[in-house]
């Protein structure tokens, strides 16, 4: 930013007026003798007590009480000596009490000599006399003329030096000037009341009256401060209220940053401000904003403010400067300290979220003591609110950008994608669902699934999802209108708490792989018939050949029974197969009630014995009953005993198998509960594929085809019910798998 006291204009001047004044004093002066100059040993000094007396009225106006000084001296011992008072008082004040640098102690000696000077002839010239004996009103008169040609010299200069540096002269004009000059107005009658006093009674009585006048200021002073304190306290507090709740509701950064900016403008005098955000893992300040009085500055950064701003973070240190002399032992120091334009005041406080530092606010004010240390806790406040929103407008924008990556990586996907929460409300779609379905994110987001998409399947497993129903993994199939097949899998979402959060569907074209399987369904259906009977043929022929053979040695009984069990085997293949043909061709026609707690006794019966066999203990357990279905018995019962018989296979000897039959609301519930290998969940979803085989450890020796679990799920799904498997593939803590069907 362009500093206004590096302008040429002004520091001529400044210079100027102190050439014109100061040489007009000497002109005037250099005859006197020695002992005319002694006053000024005493009135200086009064001069400069007096000015600490600044007076600060609303609006950012301030009053010295030097006028009354001033005028007092130019009443009692004439215009030059008041002249040479003003302007080497107010030089030392400017220079070592308030340090503002030579141009502005120039500009103001220069000036004050002029003021006092010219008021003090032009009081002569009206027949104002000095040392001024008596108060008649023509005296009084006199002497308002004196202030008042004083205070014209006082408000052009002042006037001039606005307009060089390119700030409002109407404003001054209007609003300022009056309103001093009406006050001291006031200080004349005050002034001139002390010069005759001092001419009359002696300088006892005008010390005394001094005394007496100080005394009343100064308490005025005081008690204005502490009402000031107070409101400012109140007007803190209602700020803080206010700009918190509005900095929470945010959730731009942008508008953010403007509403810290009006936050902090309202609560503090701060005629700059940066607000610096940092970040962490890049180590530098990500982004800085400046403001001024009328908002919105610029976003280039300015230098030494997002220079202190970064050396607070770093340090995690807070800074509050009072005064020029404060602000200049600042850690990092402002160019042109000590100008009039450098800043008086600063005050800088931390962002802190969560224990770190995520920025810092720094304010400056041209003014000294424009920040308290009540008003550095407000800031910190007001600070850690901003931060808290900025984490929250963080936060946001990584959720926002996650959501763009995941939604750009679920639109990459070629199968289609529903996931929904846990009433059946859809969440998320993809392209691909879009597309497969013709559907449009408004018209799909929040709705409930089941009135979302049109197709029967996906409208059951969304009614079920809703109801509560579903438990594990499905699969189901489905065909589209266009002959297409589709092969959904559903799986519940789970959080990182391991709670479940929702379902997600992913639909597969499987047109291809139908297509090959009907036609793997046909060459087995073929193959299957035209091998059966020879086969049976030949193992009938096998076992009569045995029979008719004399007696055999140990390798050749070997050798049979190999022969035999692999004969075994292929029937028992075939048979599968045959099975799962017919389960597929849906060809069990007879629809009868059944009941499933009856069906899973003569199951358990029926594989006793091989559960025996391997030490196991196989029991079956029907809570109340009956439970009925309707459905076929014989293929409720197979699927019951390839459940079994899968139990027993794959769980080692001495464990436990527990058949379970309950009803709850309007479904049949039947499950197998074993303590053997268990299944890997990773492998979970392939189980019920065809010819699909786990190859677990603990599981080499076990002979099987890959047929049995996919017969069961044909099978129950045919019943109108779902199959799923809960395991968490440990060793010795098995595998329970449940059967749900429609109770009658
Ligand atoms: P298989 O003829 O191989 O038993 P299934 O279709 O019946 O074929 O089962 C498919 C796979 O599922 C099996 O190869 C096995 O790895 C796994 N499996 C089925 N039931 C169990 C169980 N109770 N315990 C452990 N694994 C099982």
């Amino acid at each position: 930013m362009k500093r206004v006291e590096d302008s040429l204009a002004l520091r001529l001047f400044a210079w100027g007026l102190l050439l014109v004044g100061g040489g007009l004093l000497i002109l005037f002066s250099y005859r006197f003798p020695l002992h005319v100059w002694l006053p000024l040993l005493f009135l200086v000094p009064l001069a400069l007590l007096v000015d600490s007396f600044t007076f600060q009225l609303a609006g950012g106006v301030y009053l010295s009480f030097e006028t009354v000084v001033c005028l007092f001296c130019a009443l009692l011992l004439g215009p030059v000596i008041a002249a040479w008072m003003a302007s080497i008082g107010v030089l030392l004040d400017e220079l070592f009490l308030l340090r503002r640098g030579p141009h502005v102690a120039a500009r103001s000696a220069g000036m004050y000599a002029l003021m006092w000077l010219v008021g003090g002839l032009a009081y002569q010239a009206v027949g104002g006399t000095f040392p001024l004996m008596q108060l008649e009103w023509i005296d009084l008169l006199r002497a308002l003329f004196l202030f008042l040609v004083a205070a014209l010299v006082n408000r052009t200069a002042m006037g001039i030096e606005r307009l060089l540096r390119g700030l409002s002269l109407r404003e001054y004009l209007v609003y300022i000037a009056p309103r001093t000059l009406l006050i001291e107005i006031g200080f004349v009658v005050i002034g001139a009341v002390m010069a005759v006093t001092y001419t009359r009674i002696g300088p006892i009585a005008v010390t005394l009256l001094m005394a007496v006048m100080l005394l009343a200021l100064a308490m005025f002073r005081q008690l204005r401060e502490v009402s000031q304190k107070l409101e400012r306290r109140l007007a803190l507090l209602g700020g803080l209220n206010y700009v918190g709740r509005l900095i929470g509701a945010s959730l731009e950064l942008d508008r953010l940053l403007d509403l810290v900016y009006e936050g902090v403008s309202n609560l503090f005098d701060a005629s700059l401000l940066c607000i610096a955000l940092y970040d962490p893992e890049r180590k530098e300040l990500s982004c800085q904003v400046l403001y001024d009085k009328n908002g919105r500055h610029m976003d280039q950064p300015h230098e030494w403010l997002s220079e202190l701003a970064a050396y607070l973070v770093e340090r995690r240190e807070l800074v509050l400067a009072r005064n020029a002399e404060e602000v200049g032992r600042l850690p990092v120091s402002p160019e042109g300290a000590g100008s009039s334009e450098a800043p008086q005041s600063v005050l800088g406080v931390l962002m802190m979220s969560k224990g770190r530092a995520v920025g810092a606010i720094v304010a400056q004010s041209p003014r000294p003591d424009a920040f308290a240390q009540e008003d550095q806790e407000a800031m910190m406040t007001l600070a850690n609110q901003a931060a808290i929103a900025l984490e929250n407008v963080r936060l946001f924008r990584e959720v926002e950008q996650s959501r763009g990556y995941l939604r750009a990586v679920l639109d990459a996907v070629d199968n289609a994608l529903v996931v929904t929460d846990m009433s059946g409300r859809v969440r998320l779609i993809n392209r691909a669902v879009k597309e497969l379905f013709g559907l449009s994110e408004e018209r799909a987001l929040g709705y409930p699934l089941r009135e979302v998409v049109r197709h029967p399947v996906l409208v059951g497993l969304a009614e079920r999802i809703a109801r509560g129903e579903v438990v594990g993994s499905e699969v189901v199939q489905m065909e589209l209108d266009d002959g297409r097949a589709l092969m959904g899998y559903l799986d519940p979402v789970i959080d990182p708490q391991r709670e479940r959060i929702g379902y997600v569907i992913a639909l597969a074209d499987v047109t291809a792989i139908h297509e090959l399987s009907e036609l793997k369904s046909t060459m087995i259906r073929v193959a299957s018939h035209d091998l059966r009977n020879p086969l049976h043929l030949a193992a009938g022929f096998f076992r009569i050949l045995l029979d008719d053979l004399p007696q055999l040695s140990e390798l050749q009984k070997d050798l049979a029974h190999r022969v035999q069990t692999n004969l075994d085997t292929i029937g028992r293949l075939i048979d599968e197969l045959l099975n799962l043909e017919r389960v597929e061709e849906a060809q069990f026609t007879r629809q009868e009630p059944v009941d499933m707690g009856a069906v899973a006794q003569e199951v358990v019966q029926s594989q006793f014995l091989r559960a025996e066999l391997k030490r196991q203990r196989l029991w079956v357990e029907v809570e109340g009953g009956p439970h009925r279905v309707k459905g076929n018995r014989r293929m409720l019962a197979q699927a019951l005993t390839n459940l079994v018989d899968n139990a027993i296979k794959y769980t080692p000897e001495g464990g436990e198998i527990e058949v379970r039959v309950r009803s709850e609301g309007k479904r049949v519930f039947l499950s197998v509960r074993d303590t053997g290998v268990g299944i890997p969940p990773e492998v979970q979803p392939r189980i019920f594929e065809q010819f699909f085989r786990a190859r677990q450890p603990g599981t080499e020796e076990v002979s099987g085809t890959g047929v049995g679990l996919s017969l069961v799920q044909q099978i129950v799904q045919q019943h109108g019910g779902q199959v799923w498997v809960e395991s968490e593939g440990i060793p010795g803590k098995g595998s329970t798998f449940h059967i749900a069907l429609p109770a009658l």
